[in-house]
């Protein structure tokens, strides 16, 4: 019997030139989120990717860390985070995938 390997996102960022509040955190929100009130205090419009799924923590555009995704998080949303990356109107979400 063969098994197949799930396919995953292993991680995902936000370059530059984020228009933000305009699909990703609607297509998914476990994964990204989009600039809150402090964030625009302090000029940080970008959206970010959600630290409850990386595996480090921090919540930001992870265009500099390049941190992975928890691997169970890379399974489960590998659909809708590749939706939001075609979705975005700007192609600021990259990613990569196994
Ligand atoms: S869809 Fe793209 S431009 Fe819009 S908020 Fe998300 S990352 Fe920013």
């Amino acid at each position: 019997m063969i098994i197949e390997k799930p396919k995953r996102i292993v991680k995902v960022w936000i370059d530059l030139g984020c228009i933000p509040n305009c699909g990703c955190a609607d297509t998914c929100p476990a994964v990204f989120k989009y600039p809150d009130d402090k964030d625009y205090e302090s000029n940080d419009i970008t959206s970010k990717i959600n630290g409850e799924s990386r595996i480090d923590g921090i919540t930001s555009d992870n265009a500099k860390e390049q941190c992975e995704l928890i691997p169970e998080i890379g399974i489960k949303y590998y659909k809708e985070i590749i939706e939001a990356a075609y979705g975005c109107p700007v192609e600021v979400i990259k990613y990569t995938a196994e």
